[in-house]
């Protein structure tokens, strides 16, 4: 191909960009292998909403692929890891969810660390998006898990918060 007329891009930024598009598709992944977690244990409610949010996480990657496009860049896709697929609870299911989020929020600042190092402004403007996404994020997920501990074993509630669930 033709050199790019664009500024190019740090290489630094452009790698832990394409890295981050691997984890948002693992993030797709791994909310899809828990909707089918509930879609098996009748929880219907639970299994939508985990759907959505693997589809959101799709449409986080793609934001990522589209700047790198944008920015001329040719992205390299990486390999996704084979995400688990059995969890012993909703608790746990959500529990998982949660922590997996905080690893997130804490690459996404890494990436906007390097971002200002690498003096990258369009990325630090993309990059508060995200930042403010993921406080969203742990938000919805740390109340979810805090349900989940109040309804403990109580059949009734989880079925509650279940129908609650799929009007998301
Ligand atoms: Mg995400």
């Amino acid at each position: 191909m033709d050199e790019s007329t664009q500024t190019p891009m740090k290489g630094a930024v452009r790698d832990a960009i394409s890295e981050q598009i691997k984890h948002e598709f693992y993030s797709a992944y791994l909310y899809l292998s828990m909707a089918g977690s509930f879609g098996v244990a009748n929880l219907p409610g639970f299994a939508s909403w985990m759907r959505k949010q693997s589809e959101e996480e799709r449409e986080h990657a793609m934001k990522f692929f589209d700047f790198l496009l944008d920015r001329g860049e040719h992205v390299q896709l990486q390999a996704i890891d084979q995400p688990p697929y059995a969890f012993r609870s909703p608790l746990d299911t959500f529990e998982q969810a949660l922590e997996h989020e905080k690893e997130i929020t804490s690459r996404i600042h890494g990436l906007y660390d390097l971002s200002v190092q690498e003096k990258d402004y369009p990325a630090q403007v993309l990059l508060n998006w995200f930042v403010v996404e993921q406080v969203e994020e742990e938000k919805s997920a740390t109340e979810i898990v805090e349900r989940l501990r109040m309804a403990g074993e109580n059949s009734t509630a989880l079925l509650l918060l279940d129908k609650e669930m799929g009007e998301r």
